[in-house]
């Protein structure tokens, strides 16, 4: 029997508020646009489809690593596809960003000898989480309804702590995980000879940061990403959004901290956290007009007004 708790009935609440507008595209992987970003990287872009992620290729001289799957077999199908265009070398390794249904739950349609890794933290989060994510994503549309319905939750074949490498013939690929930020378990995949990073969902291209429950951590976040910079990334592919260079840190950094700032000082001054809303919300809707899915400022606004 599945027990709501009060974490889940508040993400339900949350998810049925905004899904409305978030959510009324299908989210399919846009096969046929796979786009080169180095001479041995590939990624599928999510051309700023909620729910739909960037997808990286990275082919080794021996192997294929494969960050993220799309949400459900469907996707991961096509996935595949696009690999196949690309090299018929095995997919040896997907690596996953985090446990969250668009992220990882293809998984189940790759091949018996790709080996799925992920932080413990990771494992363990979907372990806790999964199924709950499962039924309400279900609830956003039927489409996506349709594309989480055989969905069997993968255990990782591979679950490190907080950094291993991986050797892809030629291609040495770090895996890092750091602190609670987006999920308990976000995953950052780093190719050091090529300073390219994939930033997960912590690093989302003019998107607001999403913190989808309360095991999210606005101050983790700010500190993943001073950790993420140190590696002096210089491509970063985000989990949403363009491609782009460490600039994609510095903006999420930016603006986390601003929010930081304004809810401290709000909290100083006795606001409640409806008194906070009321203030910053227009205010970050207003100063981050180019950024989209403001749904999520209240979040944000909420995480820092509860770890300060
Ligand atoms: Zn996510």
């Amino acid at each position: 029997m599945k027990v709501l708790n009060e974490k889940s009935i508040s993400l339900c609440l949350l998810l049925s508020a905004i899904s409305f507008q978030l959510f009324a595209q299908a989210p399919m992987i846009n096969a046929g646009d796979t786009r080169q970003v180095t001479k041995n990287v590939y990624v599928i872009p999510d051309k700023r489809i909620n729910l739909v992620p960037n997808i990286g290729i990275i082919i080794g001289e021996n192997s294929i690593m494969v960050v993220d799957t799309g949400m459900g077999p469907k996707n991961a199908k096509l996935v595949l596809e696009e690999v196949r265009k690309i090299s018929d070398k095995p997919i040896d390794y997907l690596a996953i960003t985090h446990f969250h249904p668009e992220h990882g739950m293809g998984a189940q349609s790759f091949p018996d000898e790709t080996r799925i890794i992920v932080p413990l933290a990771q494992k363990a989060e979907l372990n806790a989480k999964g199924q709950s994510y499962i039924g309400f994503f279900k609830g956003m549309s039927p489409e996506i309804a349709d594309l989480l319905s055989d969905i069997e939750l993968q255990q990782p074949d591979i679950a490190f702590e907080n950094k291993m490498e991986i050797d892809l013939g030629g291609q040495s690929v770090e895996l890092y995980h750091f602190s609670t930020a987006h999920t308990q378990g976000d995953m950052f995949v780093y190719l050091p000879d090529q300073k390219l990073l994939f930033g997960g969902d912590i690093i989302i291209e003019r998107f607001f940061p999403i913190m989808a429950d309360s095991d999210s951590s606005a101050v983790g976040w700010i500190d993943t990403l001073k950790q993420l910079k140190a590696l002096e990334p210089k491509i970063i592919v985000p989990g949403h959004g363009d491609v782009g260079t460490v600039d994609l840190i510095d903006q999420m950094t930016i603006y986390l901290n601003a929010v930081k700032v304004q809810v401290s000082s709000q909290k100083k001054n006795g606001a409640t956290l409806e008194q906070t809303y009321a203030s910053l919300i227009p205010q970050f809707s207003r100063s981050y007009s180019h950024w989209e899915n403001p749904e999520w400022i209240k979040n944000a606004i909420e995480r820092f007004y509860n770890e300060l």
